[in-house]
């Protein structure tokens, strides 16, 4: 199969938290708590040490550049306070992580898949 498409279809599966082998197994049995194996099929979701990293490195990417697009988009648009939009970026920035974790890591899963299929 192609890169990427592969890695599409991977980062598609891993998005919708499911594992990105068989489509049915979950990624996550709670909110922050990953299964390791697919309890599906048994795929192992990070079978690597330190592949987790890069799913650190993804969400820290797409939360940074999500509030700099922000503080772009309220500077240009409204005369609001600097401090508050400030202030709202830095709780954007800690409340993010926590909003977007599975699905960030459920991309990266989805994503290392798809380059191994490729
Ligand atoms: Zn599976």
């Amino acid at each position: 199969m192609a890169l990427l498409p592969a890695l599409l279809r991977g980062a598609w599966s891993g998005a919708r938290l499911r594992c990105p082998r068989c489509g049915q197994g979950r990624i996550f049995r709670t909110r922050f708590t990953a299964n390791r194996l697919c309890p599906a099929c048994g795929y192992e979701f990070l079978a690597g040490r330190g592949e987790f990293t890069g799913a650190l490195m993804l969400a820290q990417g797409v939360i940074m550049v999500a509030a700099a697009i922000a503080y772009v988009v309220i500077r240009a648009r409204t005369d609001w306070d600097s401090t508050l939009v400030g202030v709202g970026l830095i709780a954007f920035l800690v409340l993010a992580p926590l909003v977007s974790y599975a699905r960030l890591k459920g991309i990266w899963i989805g994503i290392l898949y798809g380059s191994s299929r490729a």
